[in-house]
């Protein structure tokens, strides 16, 4: 087995989720006491929340690519970034280490496929949902054009993910307003809900919704995974 490096910390919340998904799915897939080979550098979120929130792409940038190169010399032998949001720089750390990144877009986009959806709504932080990083990476890669919920809905879906879900706080309130989100673009079209955040796991399950889910939390664990137990 390969030994899988997480960049993680962003927020530790979903990083854990990545780390039980991880372990249970080799437990799942080699039986007995098989777990997964790996390593997780955590970053204090508040440095990377207020590089962002400041628009230092470049600051967040060299500190994703330190992280990066300090798992590679420990031993990763590829490396998942545990967020949507940074992405953002995935080029610029896949070019800095010899080992593959492997792309939250390339968990996400063959599940969307096999769906058959044509018009998934993407939740996720206003970064993801405006900027063309992570839509351009599904359409150009992927053939998929997402949906994004309107300019008040974003800000709201935003402001949960920062101000409670990474803090580890689930509102019922919060999971109301997810839930009139899908409804809203669902009546606009939207045939499937892209968790394009790694926390939204925590507030809603696919239960929740008439329409497929994808959990980029979930398919991104099981890419590593694959990854790290292919021949
Ligand atoms: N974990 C979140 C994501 O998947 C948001 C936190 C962050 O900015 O990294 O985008």
């Amino acid at each position: 087995m390969k030994a899988i490096g997480l960049l993680g910390g962003m927020s530790w919340e979903s990083t854990a989720v990545y780390y039980r998904h991880l372990n249970r799915m080799a437990r799942e897939r080699l039986g007995g006491l098989h777990s997964a080979r790996c390593l997780i550098w955590s970053f204090d979120f508040a440095e990377i929340e207020a590089a962002q929130a400041t628009g230092d792409w470049d600051g967040a940038t060299e500190m994703m690519v330190v992280a990066a190169r300090n798992l590679e010399r420990g031993g990763a032998e590829c490396l998942v970034i545990c967020t949507n949001t940074m992405h953002k720089m995935a080029g610029e750390v896949e070019a800095a280490v010899g080992i593959p990144l492997l792309h939250i877009g390339d968990a996400t986009g063959p599940a969307i496929r096999e769906a058959g959806c044509n018009a998934p709504l993407l939740l996720a932080t206003a970064y993801t949902m405006e900027q063309d990083f992570y839509k351009g990476h599904l359409r150009d890669r992927h053939g998929i054009e997402v949906r994004i919920p309107g300019s008040d809905d974003r800000d709201e879906v935003h402001r949960i993910i920062y101000e409670e879900l990474c803090r580890g706080e689930t509102w019922a309130d919060s999971k109301q307003t997810f839930l009139d989100v899908v409804q809203t673009e669902a009546e606009k079209g939207a045939d499937g809900v892209i968790f394009g955040c790694t926390e939204i796991g925590l507030l809603v399950a696919a239960d929740d919704f008439d329409m497929p889910v994808f959990d980029t939390t979930v398919l991104h664990a099981r890419a590593a995974l694959d990854f790290a137990l292919a021949k």
